[in-house]
């Protein structure tokens, strides 16, 4: 007996996440981005929320080269 969305894998790999669930997690537009660990039993998928490399903060961040770092954190480095 299943208690959650049962999915099937296509050739490639992929599967479809439910719109109940995207929903939830507002990953509903086309590039939104989830993050996959696994534990050897079960894949583990999250909504992948960008943050400051240094502080983690998610407010106010500029993107360089593929990183992100957060305004507060890139004013103390422009003042060193
Ligand atoms: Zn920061």
């Amino acid at each position: 007996m299943f208690t959650g969305f049962v999915r099937e894998i296509d050739s490639v790999g992929r599967i479809v996440i439910p719109m109940q669930l995207r929903k939830e997690l507002n990953i509903v537009e086309k590039g939104s981005k989830v993050e996959m660990f696994s534990d050897g039993k079960q894949i583990i998928l999250k909504k992948a929320i960008e943050d400051c490399i240094f502080c983690k903060s998610e407010e106010d961040l500029t993107e360089f080269e593929g990183k992100f770092i957060c305004k507060a954190c890139l004013e103390k480095i422009k003042a060193e």
